[in-house]
């Protein structure tokens, strides 16, 4: 028999983040959604911004990732629940608190996972202490990302950076920015790399940001660069442009990147279905699982098949994230479950306003703010439409030339 329930050492990093969540997320969550632009100081507990590592840190951690690499070898062939399942588990559960906060969070930016996912073993000990944005949007290209219009051109030891980069989430609080460009736009997407830039870098301004429908807590910055020149070896991956390859290994961001999003849409749609069964269980409607359907009302109903809406978002969720930390391709079911948790929770959040009517929409209770925040979830990190045109595409063995 499938056992569906988690081992002991992510239950204990559940059991952390519901705390994170309720103790310090909850209770500020209106706070900023009404204070839009200003820095949530409460957070500065969980450690302001990074500083550069020392060479002896440094040295440490290599030690440490020879140790890990060796236990990995031993472990080779188990199956492992790793940082993927681990971050969903977290991240499910701080959102549930709030999910412009937990964005707000100092050190974990979507730049931090395509550090990750394309970074060398040498890059990681450089960046992985970084807080780090991702900027791929631009004025004219979203998610015809392999449009971007960003170049970066070699000049002796250096890239040269210019373009101009929209929606960067954390884009003003981050201390890096994970930035898309081309090395040469007419050789198409196969030259599109991705290059760590500092934000203090001369030539990266932050030109203004968004005033937003939801994740008022999370800032998103619109950031100039302007012949901004960052170290040769900033570039993530290899600075080769392989035509055969498509996407010059910068996609790979997304197999990491798309799970944790559709962990955030997981928190967000259980916070309002269990403040929603919270609710209607005052007002005598009791979901019981035991009763049978000819006995259920309409009301009933309704939250069963919200609760399989969330289930079924979960365990693609996990699946996604479990293939990842055992190293299976999982690009496929990373949009798969991004598609799915998007799309529940904006049903799920709405859902939940209007089934509490009053309660539901006005501000008296975070049902509103869950039903606006959840919005961008099936939007970032790829529409509903674009996750569902990957699935295709791989379900029928299509390339994206032949199906757009
Ligand atoms: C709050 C917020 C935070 C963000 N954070 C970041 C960030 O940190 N980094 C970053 O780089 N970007 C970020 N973005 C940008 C986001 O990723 C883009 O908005 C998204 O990719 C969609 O791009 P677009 O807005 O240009 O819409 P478009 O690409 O113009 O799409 C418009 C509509 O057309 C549909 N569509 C487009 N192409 C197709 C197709 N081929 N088939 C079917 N339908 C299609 C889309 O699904 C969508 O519904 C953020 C945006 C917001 C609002």
């Amino acid at each position: 028999m499938i056992n569906l329930e988690l081992p002991p050492k992510l239950e204990a990093a559940r059991q952390g983040s519901r705390g994170l969540a309720e103790q310090l997320f909850r209770p500020i969550s209106r706070k900023y959604d009404k204070q839009e632009h200003d820095y949530p100081e409460e957070l500065r507990v969980l450690g302001g911004p990074r500083k550069a590592k020392t060479a002896e840190q440094i040295k440490e951690e290599q030690a440490l990732r020879e140790l890990a690499k060796a236990q990995e070898a031993k472990d080779e062939g188990k199956v492992k629940n790793g940082n993927n399942v681990q971050g969903i588990v977290s991240v499910t559960e701080m959102c549930r608190g709030d999910v412009g906060l937990m964005l707000s969070v100092p050190g974990v930016g979507l730049g931090n996972a395509a550090i990750s996912a394309v970074a060398t073993p040498e890059q990681k000990a450089r960046f992985g202490h970084c807080y780090a944005s991702m900027a791929i949007t631009e004025p004219s290209t979203g998610s015809d990302s392999a449009n971007i219009s960003t170049t970066a051109v070699l000049d002796g030891d250096e890239w040269v950076i210019n373009g101009e980069k929209i929606f960067i989430t954390a884009g003003e609080r981050c201390d890096h920015v994970v930035v898309w460009a081309t090395l040469d736009k007419s050789m198409g997407k196969a030259a599109i790399k991705s290059f760590v830039v500092p934000r203090d870098a001369p030539g990266c301004e932050l030109v203004g940001l968004e005033d937003k429908l939801g994740l008022r807590a999370s800032d998103t910055a619109t950031i100039r660069f302007d012949n901004c020149r960052v170290p040769k070896d900033n570039i993530l991956g290899s600075p080769e442009v392989d035509a055969k390859k498509g996407f010059g290994g910068v996609m790979q961001t997304f197999d990491n990147t798309r799970p944790t999003v559709a962990a955030m849409a997981l928190g967000v749609a259980r916070a309002s279905l269990d403040l929603t069964t919270e609710i209607l269980k005052k007002e005598g409607v009791k979901a019981d699982y035991a009763k049978d359907m000819w006995h259920s009302s309409a009301i009933e109903a309704e939250l069963y098949r919200m609760e399989a809406e969330w289930d079924a978002a979960r365990l693609l969720t996990m699946k996604a994230a479990f293939m990842s930390d055992n190293k299976e391709p999982n690009s496929m079911e990373a949009s798969m479950c991004k598609a799915k948790a998007g799309r529940m929770g904006n049903y799920v959040t709405l859902r939940c306003v209007e089934l509490c009517q009053a309660m539901g929409y006005s501000e008296t209770e975070l049902l509103e703010k869950w039903a606006r925040d959840s919005k961008i979830l099936d939007i970032f990190e790829g529409t509903q439409q674009i996750q569902l045109l990957i699935v295709a595409r791989r379900l029928l063995g299509l390339s994206s030339a032949q199906l757009k």
